[in-house]
C-alpha cells in the first residue's frame, strides 16, 4: 500500500514530501519532549528528593540562585509551560508544511487526473460513465488527501511520541511501562482486527452508494423529458432511495465505529488504574505516587493519541478504494495543448486502405477502406444504420486511429503529432449539437476566450448559418443563455447554432455527422439550402457529410456508399 501511495504522488511533489515528512517528524519529537517536560515537573512535587541527588538539577537550582525548594518548583513550572507553549506555536507553524503539501496535492491530482481521463480519448470516454468520471475527478481525490493522507501522517506523527514515551517510561520505571502496555496494546489490537475488515468493505459500499446517486441525479436532469414522459422518475427516485439508505446505513455504522476509540481508550486507562493500584499495595508508598503520577501524565498525552490513531487507521479503511482509482493514472503528465497552427486543406484528403475495429477481439468495420476527398468537393457517405459511417467520421477527425492504413492531407499524415493542427482547420457539426450552460455568443465561439471573440465574425457566420431571425427574437440578442440542455432552442435552431460554431474558426472542411437526420422535412430542407448557399458562395471549403438518409445528402456533387461487413 505504502508503494501505491508513493506513486500516486506526482515525482515534482517528492521534495515537498521529503520536507512535509521532516516535519512530522520534528512534530513528533516536538511532542515527545511536550510530555517529557511534564515529568520533572511532577517529580518536582512528589520527589524533590530524588531530584536534588541528581548534579545538574543541583547545578541548576545553585545558578539560578534559589532560596528555596517552592521558589525552585515556580521558575521551573514556569519555564516549562513557556517551553510548552512555543513548542505549540512552533507545532503550528510546521504544520502548514503538511496542509499545504495535502491540499497543493489534491489541485494537482485532481487537474491530472482530469486530462488524463480527457486524453484517454473518445473510446475511453464514450466507453464510461461521464457521473463516474466526474466524481472521480472531483470526490475521489480529495477523498484520497484528506481520508489517506492527512491520516497516515497524524500515525506517524503520534506514534513516534507514544514510542518515545514508552521507551522513556521503561528506563525510568518498568512498571509503569508495562502497565501502559498491557493496557492499551490489546485494546487498540482487538478494536482494529474487529473493525478493519468491515471498514474496508463499508468504504467500497459507500462508493458504490456514492456513485449510484450521483448517476441517478445526473441522467434524471440530463433526460428530463424522456424520464418524464416515460414515468421513470419513480422508478429512478427509488433506486436513489435505495442508495440514500444504504449510504446512511454506512455513514451510522462508520460513526458508531469511530467512537468506539474513546470508549476503549477510557476503560483501557480506567483498568490500568485498577492494575496500578493493585500492583500499588505491594510498592512502598512514596513510589506508588510517582509511578500513579507519571501514569496518569503519560496517558493523559496517550490516550488522544491512541484515540487519533484508531480514528486515523479507521479512515485510512474506509478510504482504501481512493488508491485503487488514482493509480490509475498514467505516471507521464500530460500538456494541454494548445496550437493554433494548422494543417491546410488545399489539394486532397486521401484515406488509404484503412482497417478499423473497436478492440482486438471484435470484427472489423472498416476493412482496406479507401477514399479520396479533392478540395472544395461536396462529398456524401451513406449507409444504413450502424455501417460503420460514424466510426468513419470520427477517424476522418482523428478521434480514432485506424490499425491499418493511413489519412494524408495534402501528403501529411494525420496522427497524434498532427491531430490538433488538423482539427483547429475542422467544422464538426454532429446530430446532437452539443450547447454550453451560456450564452449564444458563447456557444457559437466554443473554446474562444469572451474576450477574444470577434463580433463581427459571430455576425457573419450568424448570416451564413441562416440564424439571423432567430437571434433577433432573442431577449437579448447573441448575450441571451440558451442553457445546459439548450431547452429554449428548437431542433433546427440547434443544428443551425451547430453550424455556426463550424464555420466560426474559417475551416478548410466541414463535417455533418447525421446533422439534420433528426429534423422534420422542411426544416431538413432549408437547413440543406443554407450549406448549399454556403457552399456556393466559399466554394473552397470542403464538404463531407454522413447520413442514412439520401435526403439529406441533397447538396453533395458525390455520394459514396459503405455497407456493413
Ligand atoms: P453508423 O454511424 O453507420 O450507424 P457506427 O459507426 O456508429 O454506425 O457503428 C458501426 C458499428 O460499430 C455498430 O455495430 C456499433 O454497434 C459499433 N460501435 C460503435 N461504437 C462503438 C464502440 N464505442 N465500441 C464498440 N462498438 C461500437
Amino acid at each position: 500500500m505504502f508503494r501505491k501511495i508513493v506513486n500516486i504522488i506526482p515525482k515534482d511533489f517528492h521534495p515537498r514530501a521529503l520536507v512535509v515528512a521532516i516535519t512530522v517528524l520534528l512534530r513528533a519529537i516536538l511532542n515527545f519532549f511536550g510530555i517529557a517536560m511534564l515529568v520533572p515537573l511532577l517529580m518536582l512535587i512528589l520527589d524533590f528528593e530524588a531530584l536534588q541527588a541528581n548534579p545538574i538539577v543541583t547545578e541548576v537550582y545553585n545558578l539560578l540562585g534559589c532560596k528555596s525548594h517552592s521558589q525552585f518548583v515556580i521558575i521551573s513550572a514556569v519555564a516549562i509551560v513557556c517551553f510548552i507553549a512555543l513548542k505549540n506555536a512552533t507545532n503550528l507553524w510546521l504544520y502548514n508544511f503538511e496542509r499545504n503539501f495535502t491540499y497543493d496535492l489534491y489541485g494537482h491530482l485532481s487537474r491530472k487526473l482530469y486530462i488524463d481521463y480527457y486524453h484517454r480519448g473518445l473510446l475511453y470516454v464514450a466507453d464510461h460513465n461521464s457521473t463516474e468520471l466526474s466524481r472521480n475527478v472531483n470526490f475521489v481525490c480529495l477523498n484520497f488527501v484528506i481520508g489517506i493522507l492527512k491520516p497516515s501522517m497524524a500515525i506517524v506523527g503520534e506514534i513516534i511520541p507514544f514510542a518515545l514515551i514508552i521507551i522513556a517510561i521503561i528506563f525510568y520505571d518498568p512498571t509503569a511501562s508495562i502497565l501502559l502496555a498491557l493496557t492499551f496494546v490489546p485494546a487498540v489490537w482487538i478494536y482494529y482486527s474487529f473493525v478493519k475488515e468491515r471498514l474496508h468493505r463499508y468504504g467500497q459500499q459507500e462508493n458504490q452508494a456514492q456513485r449510484e446517486k450521483f448517476r441517478n441525479v445526473a441522467e434524471s436532469f440530463r433526460g428530463y423529458v424522456d424520464v418524464e414522459i416515460s414515468n421513470a422518475f419513480p422508478q429512478i427516485i427509488s433506486a436513489f432511495d435505495n442508495a440514500t439508505d444504504r449510504l446512511v446505513t454506512l455513514r451510522k455504522r462508520d460513526a458508531t465505529l469511530s467512537t468506539i476509540p474513546q470508549g476503549i481508550t477510557e476503560t483501557s486507562l480506567a483498568a490500568g488504574m485498577a492494575a496500578l493500584i493493585i500492583v500499588g499495595a505491594f510498592m512502598p508508598e512514596r513510589k506508588i505516587g510517582l509511578v500513579f503520577g507519571l501514569f496518569a501524565v503519560a496517558a493523559v498525552r496517550l490516550l488522544p493519541s491512541i484515540r487519533n490513531i484508531l480514528t486515523s487507521l479507521t479512515a485510512i479503511r474506509y478510504n482504501l478504494h481512493t488508491i485503487d482509482t488514482l493509480s490509475e493514472i498514467k505516471s507521464q503528465s500530460h500538456s494541454v495543448e494548445d496550437t493554433q497552427q494548422r494543417i491546410h486543406l488545399r489539394k486532397q484528403m486521401e484515406i488509404r486502405n484503412i482497417s478499423f475495429r473497436y478492440s482486438e477481439n471484435a470484427s472489423n468495420i472498416l476493412n482496406d477502406f479507401s477514399l479520396t476527398i479533392k478540395q472544395g468537393a461536396r462529398v456524401g457517405i451513406r449507409g444504413a444504420s450502424g455501417a460503420g459511417k460514424s466510426t468513419l467520421m470520427n477517424i476522418m477527425l482523428g478521434l480514432y486511429t485506424p490499425y491499418k492504413g493511413e489519412i494524408l492531407i495534402d501528403g501529411v499524415k494525420l496522427d497524434h503529432s498532427t491531430r490538433r493542427m488538423w482539427q483547429n482547420n475542422i467544422g464538426y457539426v454532429p446530430q446532437n449539437v452539443f450547447l454550453l450552460d451560456s450564452t449564444l455568443i458563447e456557444n457559437i465561439a466554443l473554446g474562444v476566450d469572451s474576450d477574444q471573440i470577434g463580433y463581427d465574425r459571430v455576425m457573419e457566420v450568424v448570416e451564413m448559418a441562416s440564424l439571423k431571425e432567430f437571434v433577433e427574437r432573442l431577449p437579448n440578442g447573441l448575450n441571451s443563455h440558451i442553457g445546459e440542455a439548450g431547452c429554449r432552442v428548437s431542433g433546427g435552431e440547434r443544428q443551425r447554432i451547430g453550424i455556426a460554431r463550424a464555420l466560426y474558426k474559417r475551416p478548410d472542411i466541414l463535417f455533418f455527422d447525421e446533422a439534420t437526420s433528426s429534423l422534420d422535412r422542411a426544416t431538413e430542407q432549408s437547413i440543406n439550402s443554407s450549406i448549399e448557399e454556403l457552399s456556393a458562395q466559399n466554394s473552397n471549403i470542403t464538404i463531407v457529410a454522413i447520413a442514412h438518409r439520401e435526403s439529406s445528402l441533397e447538396y453533395c456533387d458525390q455520394i459514396i456508399n459503405i455497407e456493413r461487413l
